[in-house]
C-alpha cells in the first residue's frame, strides 16, 4: 500500500524521537481513512459510532460508557472535569510529573477551589498522602501513567484509600497512556472516569479523545453552563448513547479506530497487561 503513495517525512519506526505517541498505525487501520468519505449521519457512520464505543468498553473490560471527542487526550480530560465537577467545587490534583501537573492548572484556570499534592517527578504518588489531601474533595484528577517520569502510579491502592475516606469522592483519571497498555480495573478499584487518546495504546492516528464514565458517575454528571459547550460530555453522552454526536465527528478516524481496537481485542486483557512490564 505505501509503494502509492507518496512519504514526504521519516516514517516513526526510522526516527529516533523517544516519545509515547503518536506510535506506528497499522496499513490495514490507515486504510480506513482512505475510504470515499464516509458521513457520521449515514446508517453506516452511526452504526460505526456505536461499534466503536462498545469496542472501547470492552477494552476497559468493565461497564463503563464511552464518548468518543473529536480532540486530543486534554480535550477529553476538560470534559470529563467540566462535566463532572460543578463550578467552584474543590478539586485535589495528584501530580509527579509533566503531564500531571497539567490537571492542575486546568482545574486552577476553570476556577476550581485547586489543592495539589505533589512528589518530585519520577516517584510514585503515596496513596496515603493523596488520600489526605482527598479527604472533602469533590473530584481527585490522577495520572495512571505518567509518561514524561514513565512512572506508573498505583491506582489501585491510590483510589481505594481516598475512597475509603471520602466515598462520594469523584476520582477521573488520566489513562492516557495505560488504557489498554496496563492493568486497570476502574470499577473494582473505585475509578468513576478514565480519559484516554487515540496516538496511544490504541494506535490510532492522533485526533480522537476518549472519556470512559462508571455507571454510578453518570447520575451525578451535570451541565456546566459556566463553561462547557463543545466538551459538554453530558450531552455528548446522551447523543452518543443513541448513535450520534451534537457536531460533526471526525468520522473518518472513528472508522479507523474500530479497526485499531480489533486487534487489541484479538488478545486477552491479561496479555496486554503482561506485554507492557
Ligand atoms: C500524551 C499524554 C497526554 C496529552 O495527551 P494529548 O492527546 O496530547 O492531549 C496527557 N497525559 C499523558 C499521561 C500523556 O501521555
Amino acid at each position: 500500500m505505501s509503494d502509492a503513495l507518496p512519504t514526504q517525512h521519516t516514517p516513526l519506526n526510522r526516527t529516533r524521537l523517544i516519545a509515547p505517541g503518536p506510535v506506528e498505525v497499522a496499513p490495514d487501520v490507515l486504510a480506513q481513512l482512505a475510504q470515499p468519505q464516509m458521513h457520521h449521519r449515514a446508517q453506516a457512520g452511526i452504526d460505526k459510532l456505536m461499534e466503536a464505543r462498545a469496542k472501547l468498553t470492552q477494552l476497559l473490560g468493565d461497564p463503563f460508557d464511552a464518548v468518543i471527542t473529536t480532540s486530543s487526550g486534554t480535550g477529553a480530560f476538560e470534559g470529563a472535569l467540566l462535566s463532572t465537577t460543578p463550578p467552584g467545587a474543590r478539586v485535589v490534583n495528584a501530580q509527579a510529573g509533566k503531564f500531571s501537573e497539567r490537571w492542575g492548572e486546568m482545574a486552577q484556570r476553570f476556577g476550581y477551589d485547586t489543592a495539589l499534592v505533589a512528589r518530585p517527578w519520577g516517584e510514585v504518588l503515596d496513596p496515603q498522602e493523596v488520600a489526605d489531601a482527598a479527604r472533602g474533595a469533590h473530584t481527585l484528577l490522577i495520572t495512571h501513567s505518567e509518561t514524561s517520569t514513565g512512572a506508573l502510579h498505583d491506582l489501585e491502592a491510590i483510589a481505594g484509600a481516598a475512597k475509603a475516606q471520602n466515598p462520594d469522592l469523584i476520582i477521573i483519571a488520566d489513562c492516557i497512556t495505560s488504557y489498554g497498555v496496563a492493568e486497570l480495573r476502574p470499577a473494582a478499584w473505585g475509578v468513576d472516569v478514565i480519559v484516554s487518546g487515540s496516538q496511544k495504546g490504541t494506535a490510532t492516528p492522533p485526533g480522537l479523545g476518549f472519556v470512559l464514565f462508571s455507571p454510578e458517575v453518570q447520575a451525578r454528571m451535570i451541565r456546566n453552563p459556566g463553561n462547557a459547550f463543545y466538551l459538554d460530555m453530558t450531552r455528548e453522552l446522551a447523543g452518543q448513547k443513541a448513535g450520534s454526536t451534537p457536531q460533526t465527528p471526525a468520522i473518518n478516524l472513528i472508522y479507523a479506530l474500530s479497526t485499531a481496537l480489533d486487534r487489541l481485542l484479538s488478545v486477552p486483557h491479561e496479555v496486554l497487561w503482561a506485554e507492557q512490564r
